[in-house]
């Protein structure tokens, strides 16, 4: 099956955590894919987020990351994920891996010390992190409770409990109506 950057692997309302969902299935060892483990589809990344993310408008245009870069990017995908998915579970920063995270930025940030047009991925996602840090709301970071990526809740009243509302929460109705079948037939 031919992979493709599709609306549905930009539904975490920030470049930054578009990044961390980069990874699928990230707690399960045996089904665990890293999309950014192949260079093409991580240079793919670059042109599907100029126009997918929900920062696209921050950024414009976005350059992939340059293979001398990757490893730094990957250690930038890492601490984000940490941070977020830890700020999400307890309510609190843990001082560790904010460090962690923001001495990935600062050394991202470092590498381009003249404005590189148009900006590549590592940069603006160093960028984005260190807006998510300090954003004023957040309680409307969350998990996805079906696939676990990390998304921001934009909607009004707080009331987004899916990454895609079409794909996990459709997906997690679908197996409670099985459930509940299973529970009523025979054994
Ligand atoms: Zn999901």
């Amino acid at each position: 099956m031919t992979f493709s950057w599709t609306h549905h692997r930009f539904t975490g309302g920030s470049l930054a955590l578009d990044v961390a969902n980069s990874v699928i299935l990230r707690f399960d060892d045996e089904r665990r894919t890293d999309r950014f483990a192949i260079a093409a589809q991580r240079n793919a990344f670059a042109g599907a987020a100029a126009t997918l993310s929900a920062e696209r408008d921050n950024f414009g245009e976005l350059a992939p990351v340059a293979s001398e870069m990757a490893s730094l990017f990957i250690a930038l995908r890492e601490a984000i994920d940490a941070f977020f998915r830890h700020r999400v579970r307890t309510g609190k920063d843990d001082s560790g891996m904010l460090a962690t995270l923001l001495e990935a930025i600062a050394a991202t940030l470092r590498r381009y010390p003249d404005e590189p047009s148009p900006c590549p991925v590592d940069l603006a996602t160093a960028r984005s992190a260190l807006k998510l840090i300090s954003q004023p709301e957040p309680d409307r970071l969350k998990i996805c409770p079906n696939c676990e990526w990390l998304f921001v809740d934009r909607s009004k009243n707080r009331s987004r409990n899916w990454c895609d509302m079409t794909v996990c929460g459709n997906r997690a109705k679908a197996r409670l109506h099985y459930r509940k079948k299973r529970k009523g037939g025979p054994q």
